[in-house]
């Protein structure tokens, strides 16, 4: 019989020898991710970029400091976290990844998805929103909110970049983060929270 160890081993393999779409043709490394197999908190960005596609590891540009440090503000160590994309290969430039790309490389992250049953998944940015979600992503409206999915709990977050660019994020994005520490104490039952805690939970939830 298959153990877990096996299919991540195998999930891995396939997705680093992968040719399945044109992303393969122009990468260096492809990006599986990383992160604790049991992870309770799973982040998924949109691509690797320039130092992801370099190096095979997942947002360790100035994105990924910036995530770190979001994660760290928030007391979530990242060392405990899965972090991945919703594509395993850079595309070129950059540029977000095509539709059918996504498509493509969708499996791949379902695997991992039922190999980790997370409590929470966090789609950090417009893409991995609309790839989740299937539906136009507006981030001003949708960020800081959790969604329920065929027994999965998804919560939007801005992606990292957008704090580089637009400083007057950073304000809002710590306090998604704060709020995101605390939906995933109420999952896992730890710290649950209570009074003004429950409180602010109800309000950014979206049923
Ligand atoms: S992006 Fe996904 S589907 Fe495309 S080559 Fe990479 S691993 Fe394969």
């Amino acid at each position: 019989m298959c153990s877990n160890e096996d299919a991540w081993n195998t999930l891995r393999q396939e997705i680093l020898e992968c040719q399945q779409c044109p992303l393969s043709k122009s990468r260096t490394h492809a990006v599986p991710g990383e992160g604790p197999q049991n992870a309770d908190l799973v982040i998924l960005g949109e691509a690797p970029g320039r130092n992801e596609d370099l190096q095979g590891r997942p947002f360790v540009g100035a994105a990924g400091k910036l995530l770190t440090e979001l994660l760290a503000g928030a007391s979530i160590d990242r060392s405990a976290v899965f972090i991945t994309n919703t594509v395993k290969c850079r595309p070129p430039e950059n540029r977000p990844p095509a539709p059918r790309e996504r498509e493509i490389c969708s499996p791949f992250l379902q695997r991992q998805l039922f190999l980790i049953r997370p409590k929470v998944v966090c789609l950090a940015g417009r893409v991995p929103a609309e790839t989740i979600l299937d539906t136009h992503v507006r981030m001003a409206a949708m960020h800081g909110k959790q969604f329920e999915r065929e027994e999965q709990t998804y919560y939007v977050i801005y992606h990292p970049a957008a704090g580089l660019y637009t400083r007057r994020l950073m304000p809002i994005m710590e306090q998604d983060m704060s709020k995101l520490k605390l939906l995933l104490d109420q999952k896992t039952g730890h710290g649950t929270p209570s009074g003004e805690g429950q409180r602010r939970l109800t309000d950014f939830s979206s049923r």
